[in-house]
């Protein structure tokens, strides 16, 4: 059919253009030169996402949600294995909750959406859309939590939460978004901060080894923490662009949570204590990390141990072989299927060129190409989506060399993606010196901090903030005064 619509040509320059239109319309923005325009185009292009009708909103489509789904299923085992529960906690939470933490309230009130009429009646009490659950959570824990014998206690929820955000970007940051919160109560602030720093070990795991993103973890600044946290340990990744993407965060909350919600507890001496809490949480923010860590040119880059489809096979048909091919595609599928995520792309009514520019732009790792002389020859070609490369191999032995392919190709993402993290690392003193270049180019900039709030936001100026505190002490003086370094810190410009 496609050969017939150019083959009746009436004007050829006209059919030309059409064609080159055609190729421009499905041409990505120069990621060398634009990477937000690049990503706002390839959530949409890949599938992984879908405009709403609400601002700030966005459909997750099947290929987004399966990917989110896979991280989602690692994260959900470490969790159990952690010995932390799942439970469910509702949705809307009396306005008067998020009141009684004075910081907490201070933080999420300009972000609150609040429900006032319900069954057409306005409601006594309005109530507000979860951004975060920490006050609903804890209410029930005053319910849970009376003696030393019911400690820790350890819950998570996955869930969907609304912050109104004033600007927003499918995934990086959006009005509704899912996530998993994990809120936990303990007898001692050494186990809470334990507990916190427990889970910000599994998100780096989460990020490192499945995600193949290299990240920097650290606490956050006061000015930077969570709204009623004591503590915030966080883990940052450098995007290709040179600004810092907050990947999640684990907090040990501040005393006034437990006291505001009348947590209290006998402990073995018999007297009334109040425990120590934390919480803890990734979103679907980490698509968005993905997208920005390993995408190129051609589109999506998904990381083989989350991909939601790993390998792609694409049958290559010929006039006197068709059902020979057909048969052959179908086994390799079904073998395939019983150790990786597989998908057969068997539509006749695409050419095996268009298959490989779709599979190529949604990242799928693999891609397996399967004609006559393959099954002749009981071999087949696979092409790599990171490296191009492409590799005969045996059927007989298919299986495991798809295993290491994968495997090699996590190494390769990962490693990628540490060697432009150290592109965009630099070293500086002074604020005065990099300020300015972070402003224009972005990156990330190890420096010295006394410690004061004056300091910090001497930052803005630049647009960029501590992103984390580092554990390297290697400068003396303050980036921003002639004051002593307490310890180092990340600054850069974020997401
Ligand atoms: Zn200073």
């Amino acid at each position: 059919m496609s050969q017939c619509k150019f083959s009746v040509i009436i004007d050829q320059k006209y059919s030309l253009d059409s064609i080159k239109k055609e190729n421009d319309m499905n041409k990505l923005p120069d990621i060398s030169k634009d990477v937000s325009q690049w990503y706002n185009e390839i959530v949409y292009k890949a599938e992984l996402a879908d405009q709403s009708p609400v601002r700030g909103c966005i459909v997750i489509r099947p290929y987004g949600w399966a990917l989110w789904e896979n991280i989602k299923t690692v994260l959900d085992k470490r969790i159990k294995e952690t010995g932390h529960q799942n439970a469910s906690f509702p949705l809307l939470i009396p306005e008067s909750f998020i009141k009684r933490e004075a910081k907490h309230v201070e933080g999420f009130a300009p972000e609150l959406a609040i429900v006032t009429i319900a069954g057409g009646k306005e409601l006594e009490e309005p109530l507000v859309v979860r951004p975060t659950s920490e006050t609903i959570i804890h209410y029930s824990f005053a319910r849970w939590i009376k003696s030393w014998r019911d400690l820790p206690l350890k819950i998570n929820q996955w869930a969907n939460v609304v912050r109104w955000e004033k600007r927003t970007r499918p995934f990086l940051r959006t009005t509704e978004f899912f996530w998993q919160e994990g809120h936990t109560a303990h007898a001692t602030r050494e186990e809470a901060q334990e507990e916190a720093l427990l889970m910000l070990n599994e998100y780096i795991n989460l990020a490192q080894d499945y995600l193949a993103i290299p990240v920097i973890a650290g606490e956050k600044s006061p000015t930077e923490r969570f709204a009623g946290a004591d503590i915030t340990y966080t883990f940052e990744a450098i995007m290709m662009d040179g600004k810092a993407l907050q990947m999640g965060t684990s907090h040990l909350l501040s005393r006034s949570f437990a006291k505001s919600f009348d947590i209290e507890y006998q402990d073995k001496e018999g007297n009334l204590e109040h425990p120590y809490l934390t919480s803890w949480g990734v979103t679907t923010r980490l698509i968005g990390a993905i997208v920005m860590t390993h995408g190129d040119q051609k589109g999506l880059v998904m990381p083989p141990r989350v991909a939601p489809i790993q390998v792609v096979i694409i049958p290559i048909y010929k006039k006197d072989a068709e059902q020979q091919v057909r048969d052959a595609v179908q086994e390799l599928y079904t073998r395939l299927s019983k150790e990786y995520r597989v998908q057969l792309d068997a539509d006749d009514s695409k050419s095996p060129g268009a298959k490989f520019y779709e599979w190529e732009l949604k990242g799928v790792p693999l891609r397996i190409e399967l004609g006559p002389r393959d099954v002749d020859n009981k071999a087949v070609m696979i092409s790599n989506r990171v490296t191009g490369d492409k590799t005969m191999v045996k059927l007989d032995a298919i299986e495991s060399e798809i295993g290491s392919m994968l495997d090699n190709m996590h190494q390769e993402l990962f490693n990628r993606a540490q060697v432009k993290l150290q592109g965009h690392w630099n070293k500086e003193s002074k604020l005065a010196i990099f300020g300015p270049v972070m402003d224009k180019e972005a990156g990330a900039y190890q420096t010295g901090w006394c410690g004061e709030e004056e300091c910090e936001n001497k930052l803005s100026e630049f647009k960029g903030t501590i992103r984390c505190l580092l554990k390297e002490n290697e400068f003396n003086q303050c980036f921003g005064c002639n004051k002593s370094s307490v310890r180092d810190v990340l600054v850069a410009k974020a997401y």
